[in-house]
């Protein structure tokens, strides 16, 4: 079943008159249950097609499918709330409130969820909080925790309100190996546990966590590489 589709999606930066084509007619789908990467090299414009998937940037032209919607032509208010109780974001670097604590940072977006109540909220983040290897830092502020730490727990604000699909744009980016293996055994943890996950990443160690990797390059998908799921190869 597909989760999100696009038609034809192209994006162009306009920058001193010049105009730049860094999506081209895109045509890709994802399906529901999938962990998807998408590798390619860096300036290829990867993440850029990663925030006109997820709303976060509208495309110059063409079509974004979410569950039916278009979300290239939804208005401000149906795509923000798409965006809290549907998508959830992981980035390179953690982007944690600096004065809220670990455990505050995970439920936040729960408690801003509508119909959501706070027993809900905190029993998931207790779950999450646990699950993620944070129990014991929980209470510290993110200035005391470790870069590790601060992914883990972008990761689990991330997947607070049960959302349908994590996009993740280089979450290893700014860790070390232990931490990223960390960090990717978490996201195919959640991904077994019925969230969809799309990675973007240039990195083959971790895009081949995938059970799907599509290559990216010069603006589009060039091909699907045809590796086993998590190869020992790398
Ligand atoms: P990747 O994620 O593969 O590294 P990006 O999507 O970040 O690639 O960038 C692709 C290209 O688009 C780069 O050449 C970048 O300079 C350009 N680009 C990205 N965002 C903007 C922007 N807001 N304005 C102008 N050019 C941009
Ligand atoms: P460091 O010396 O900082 O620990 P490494 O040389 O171990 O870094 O790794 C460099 C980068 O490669 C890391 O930032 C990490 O993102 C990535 N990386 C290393 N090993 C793996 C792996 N097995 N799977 C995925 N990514 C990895």
């Amino acid at each position: 079943e597909t989760i999100l589709s696009t038609r034809k999606l192209s994006k162009t930066y306009v920058a001193d008159g010049v105009q730049a084509h860094v999506l081209g007619s895109v045509d890709l789908e994802l399906y529901r249950g999938d962990f998807t990467s998408i590798m390619g090299p860096s300036g290829s414009g990867k993440s850029t097609l990663l925030y006109c998937l997820s709303g976060m940037d509208a495309p110059t032209s063409g079509e974004v499918i979410f569950e039916g919607e278009d979300i290239a032509r939804l208005g401000q208010g149906r795509l923000s709330e798409l965006r809290a109780q549907r998508f959830g974001f992981v980035f390179q670097a953690a982007n944690l409130v600096s004065n809220l604590t670990l455990y505050e940072n995970v439920a936040v977006p729960g408690y801003l969820k509508r119909g959501r109540s706070a027993s809900e909220t905190k029993r998931a983040t207790d779950e999450l909080v646990a699950r993620m290897g944070l129990a014991q830092v929980a209470s510290h502020l993110p200035s005391q925790a470790s870069g590790g730490q601060k992914q883990r727990c972008a990761v689990a604000r991330a997947v607070v309100n049960e959302p349908a699909i994590v996009f993740a744009d280089e979450p290893t980016g700014a860790l070390n190996r232990a931490n990223s293996l960390e960090v990717l055994d978490l996201l195919g943890e959640l991904n077994r546990n019925g969230i969809s996950i799309l990675m973007v990443t240039h990195d083959v160690r971790s895009a081949v966590r995938g059970n799907r990797v599509l290559y990216f390059e010069d603006g589009g998908i060039r091909g699907e590489l045809e590796l086993a799921p998590w190869d020992p190869a790398f």
